[in-house]
């Protein structure tokens, strides 16, 4: 039999003896309730009964007056029972029961308990065969299973590790074929942007928009003067972008016609992260429903590499352009943080995610 155990909490514990309890005044629960008091921490030690459960012992100094309900009574033998380990046990009702954290094995054990201490009172049934009850605090906690197979603990996802890889060869296969698939685009009509802001917020302004299209060719690549922000330091480390660089450029106002003109003839628009630059460039319309045609051409390119690393480079942690350059082996054009560069860049991720993306 288990010489220690290690309790819900993490605390080891140790089988004693009955005699080398009572020398140090530890109390078994059929004490504390005769004394009307209950535990008020975890058990201190144990000792196995013949019947193979747990008798818990606890430290006297860690104990609270019990609840009226849970006092025990010893009134007629009727009312209370002796397990073989010479532990008295209280009948109470199922609710009272419940009311208490005591419930029967079968109840635990969907609960993902399993019972190893003996039982702490108990009830009969309507055929008058006794039921017992368990202390959930004490009970051993079952790691939790698959959800699909009910056989293997979890692994992830609440998945057991081997539902787990046949669900991502599924999801991997479906991601193949999606990336793989031939979408017979016109290169001219699918266009990568990329735009630099003062912040990261809605109220921030766009200070560069770069256009790249499917071919490759520079459709726009402009700095743009923000008519409200005056200084943007934290945003400038990163693009360096200064407030003296923009000061001759056009405003986003004047520059609207020509980017509705370019974003018109377009079928895809594709940024790596396209949130952010959605939520800045919708501003060029004033309605909803413009805002809403220009969303449903949008496609995201870092969502894309989120799915590819999911279902194929699980070592891959972070998904910025930056790691899925690297993660692909392409070298940059430019310095990284530039709308210009940022733009070809994210077009080469697209085209290494979607091979057959045009029709030729
Ligand atoms: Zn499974």
């Amino acid at each position: 039999m288990e010489k220690e155990i290690t309790l819900r909490s993490g605390t080891v514990i140790h089988a004693i003896s009955r005699k080398d309890a009572d020398a140090k005044n530890y109390l078994t629960r059929q004490t504390l309730s005769q004394l009307h008091l209950m535990p008020s921490g975890d058990p201190i030690a144990f000792e196995v009964s013949e019947s193979g459960s747990l008798v818990y012992y606890f430290d006297p100094e860690k104990v609270i007056e019990a609840p009226i309900e849970m006092w025990y009574s010893p009134t007629s033998r009727k009312e209370s029972f002796t397990l073989e380990s010479g532990s008295v046990i209280e009948r109470m009702s199922v609710k009272r029961a419940a009311a208490c954290n005591y419930y029967t094995e079968e109840k635990l054990h969907k609960m993902n308990y399993e019972v190893i201490e003996e039982p702490v009172a108990y009830t009969y049934k309507a055929d008058r065969s006794m039921l017992f009850f368990y202390d959930k605090k004490t009970a051993k906690r079952l790691p939790l299973m698959c959800v699909r197979c009910g056989k293997d603990v979890r692994y992830k996802k609440k998945l057991c590790e081997s539902c787990y890889e046949k669900e991502m060869d599924i999801r991997r296969a479906e991601g193949d074929r999606l990336r793989g698939a031939s979408y017979g685009m016109d290169r001219s009509k699918v266009l990568f942007f990329d735009l630099e802001l003062t912040g990261f917020y809605d109220h921030d302004e766009i200070l560069s928009i770069t256009v790249v299209d499917g071919n490759g060719k520079l459709v726009m690549d402009t700095l743009v003067k923000p008519v409200h922000t005056k200084k943007w330091n934290r945003t400038e480390k990163i693009h360096g972008i200064t407030p003296d660089i923009v000061k001759d450029a056009p405003t986003l106002a004047e520059l609207t016609p020509q980017i509705k003109e370019i974003f018109e003839d377009a079928e895809n628009l594709i940024a790596y992260g396209v949130s952010t630059d959605f939520s800045h460039i919708k501003y060029i319309y004033d309605g909803e429903d413009e805002r809403e045609k220009l969303h449903g051409k949008i496609r995201c390119c870092a969502n894309e590499f989120v799915r590819y690393i999911h279902e194929h480079r699980p070592d891959v942690q972070h998904a910025s352009l930056i790691d899925a350059m690297d993660c692909f082996g392409i070298e940059w054009e430019g310095v990284p943080h530039s709308s210009i560069a940022d733009t070809f860049a994210c077009r080469k991720v697209w085209n290494v995610l979607f091979p057959n993306y045009y029709a030729e």
